[in-house]
């Protein structure tokens, strides 16, 4: 029997100790498994407790085959109940909710798979197979769990390392001057900034080592074992202003005219590329 329990990110960082419910077949203990309201199970006269009956079929004048069919008085069970289990109706089994505990270690990965042995389906007729349990982790949802108001579970985990997509503004990016506090998985805050003068290009990735996800190990975090950590690996993204107030506009424009006289680069002519459009015997396409 295999089931999967979805996990939020939080408990695969910090562990988690949780129950999950599930419905399976198990004995009838009202009737021990007998189907019978007074214990009695009787031998089926039909067939004598074999569950199978040998029918002969006429093929042919004097010619017999012989055929063997599951009793249909017993049901090829072999057995008659005459007064049946009020709880099963006489089937031996019930369909229950049972509750199971699910122990989450720091760092254990994702799709691990746990085994609970024996606790699969019963039945009189065989023993349990195992109920296997395989983690998934759960869609981050802003209402639901984040009630703690953690950047971190919205954190991308791949294998050891946590991802995560910083957004700055222009003048972030390109002065410097600025300091971000994320709220990690467990609460405790990663500091992210630059100095004034420090520049941070477009989808530059910054690796912040040892704030990853914890690497699992037997031993957890014991007088054995001392946890280690993934990295946390921050993309920047920077939001150009699409709108301006009217004076700040002139403003800008007015500097970079002033500048870009004295000290301004000019891409086009650096790149090497011809100055006039040649080819398409010098028709503009558009
Ligand atoms: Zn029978
Ligand atoms: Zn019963």
């Amino acid at each position: 029997m295999e089931v999967r329990v979805s996990i939020p990110l939080k408990d695969f960082y910090n562990g988690h100790s949780t129950e999950f419910q599930l419905e399976k077949q198990m004995i009838c203990e009202e009737c021990e498994g007998t189907g019978s309201a007074d214990g009695q199970v009787d031998t089926c006269h039909a067939c004598h407790g074999h569950g199978v009956q040998i029918k002969k079929h006429q093929l042919a004048p004097g010619i017999f085959q012989q055929v063997q069919v599951a009793c249909d008085h017993c049901g090829g069970q072999g057995k008659t109940i005459k007064h049946k289990c009020p709880v099963c109706a006489g089937s031996r089994v019930v369909r229950k909710v049972q509750t199971h505990q699910l122990v989450i270690e720091r760092g254990t990965p994702k799709g691990k798979r746990i085994v609970y042995e024996n606790e699969a389906d019963e039945s009189p007729d065989w023993v349990a197979g195992d109920l296997q349990v395989t983690l998934t982790e759960k869609e981050a949802n802003l209402e639901e769990d984040n009630e703690l108001k953690v950047d971190g579970t919205f954190f991308r985990r791949k294998g050891d390392h946590l991802y995560w997509k910083e957004l700055l503004s222009l003048r972030e990016a390109w002065m410097g001057d600025w300091s971000r506090n994320l709220t990690h998985l467990d609460g405790h805050v990663v500091q992210l900034g630059r100095k004034r003068g420090e520049t941070v290009q477009p989808n530059h990735i910054e690796r912040v080592a040892g704030e990853g996800m914890p690497k699992w190990h037997e031993d957890g975090d014991s007088v054995y074992h001392t946890t280690q950590f993934g990295d946390l690996i921050v993309e920047y993204f920077v939001v150009l202003p699409d709108q301006m107030e009217k004076g700040m506009e002139k403003d800008f424009w007015a500097m970079w005219e002033k500048w870009r006289k004295k000290h301004g680069v000019d891409l086009q002519k650096d790149s090497g590329r011809p100055a006039v459009n040649v080819g398409n015997g010098g028709k503009d396409e558009l």
